[in-house]
């Protein structure tokens, strides 16, 4: 039984994913999990710098004293997996462009995704030589329709259709949705708790992870980071990583503490460990709303602090 992160590496860390990491952790070690790292570098492999990001953001965790067990999992690494789940499902290729999607699909869901129409499943035989003459094929799971339920620890239930999502892209990269429930299932994932705006990923994963045979994760989708505007935090909203923080005069701790009265866990510049926090944690109180970050509130008051002395 275990828990994870599992950062994209492509920049590092700001509070609002510091502080998904610092949730995952505590609600995996308070309901006595593991709790695992996963670098999701399928998309970025081919970036010189994408092993950099991910070392700090690996000693980002570690510097706030989210310690982890067992070793950090790659997924660039495990393509043979991906592979090997691929050929267990029934799948079939699809020579769509975005645009092509865009102009067939209904409208798009409010997080933006759009359900795949079906298009590449009725191709007659000559408009499928003709695309497969010309166009690398991305690869399709047949989900004939299906729907999933699943339960979130704080939204409670979401329903989704399953489309025929991608498993391979067609530049050959696994898919994420994919390599996710590949991962899980291979790391014994048990609980994914992991930033909102994948919330209405989750039924689809859960098929997902149904079908290749395992027992779909309990879910639990934390509020996202926002900035002044409401608009999802950005590296561009200011100091918002651990480094800009040091950079400040701030220390891991005191980073860790403004995490914690984020999450009603600690009073604003109490001192506070992961110990501590995990003593004083508890999942039914954790804050439903967004969590608005405002660098002025932190900034005057650690570079005040620090030019006093
Ligand atoms: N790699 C994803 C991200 O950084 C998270 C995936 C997950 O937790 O399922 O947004």
């Amino acid at each position: 039984m275990a828990g994870r992160f599992a950062p994209s590496p492509t920049s590092d860390l700001h509070l609002g994913n510091l502080r998904t990491a610092l949730v995952a952790w505590l609600l995996a070690r308070s309901s006595g999990r593991g709790f695992r790292l996963r670098v999701e570098d399928l998309d970025t492999q081919r970036v010189a710098a994408a092993g950099d990001t991910a070392r700090r953001q690996l000693g980002d965790l570690a510097a706030l004293g989210l310690d982890h067990d067992g070793t950090v999992v790659w997924q660039s690494r495990r393509l043979s997996a991906y592979a090997g789940a691929v050929d267990r499902l029934d799948t079939y290729p699809c020579y769509c462009t975005r645009r092509e999607i865009a102009e067939a699909a209904s409208a798009p869901h409010g997080d933006g995704y759009r359900p795949y129409p079906g298009t590449c499943l009725r191709l007659s035989a000559a408009r499928r030589a003709a695309l497969e003459a010309t166009r690398r094929p991305a690869l399709r799971v047949r989900a004939g329709g299906a729907r999933m339920t699943v339960t979130d620890l704080w939204a409670g239930e979401v329903t989704g259709v399953v489309d025929d999502f991608v498993l391979v892209r067609n530049d050959g990269v696994p898919a994420y949705n994919l390599a996710v429930v590949v991962d899980d299932l291979a790391m014994g994932i048990d609980q994914v708790c992991r930033g909102d705006d994948l919330l209405s990923s989750s039924p689809r994963q859960a098929w997902l992870a149904a079908r290749l045979g395992g027992t779909p994760p309990a879910y639990a989708h934390v509020p996202l980071a926002v900035n002044r505007d409401g608009k999802r935090l950005a590296k561009r909203d200011g100091a918002v990583t651990l480094a800009d923080l040091i950079g400040l005069g701030g220390t891991p701790s005191e980073v860790l503490g403004l995490l914690a009265v984020s999450l009603g866990l600690a009073e604003p510049r109490e001192p506070v460990t992961t110990a501590l926090l995990l003593g004083r944690f508890d999942a039914a109180r954790l804050p439903r709303r967004p969590w608005a970050v405002d660098p002025s509130d932190y900034e005057a008051a650690w570079v005040n602090s620090r030019s006093i002395t």
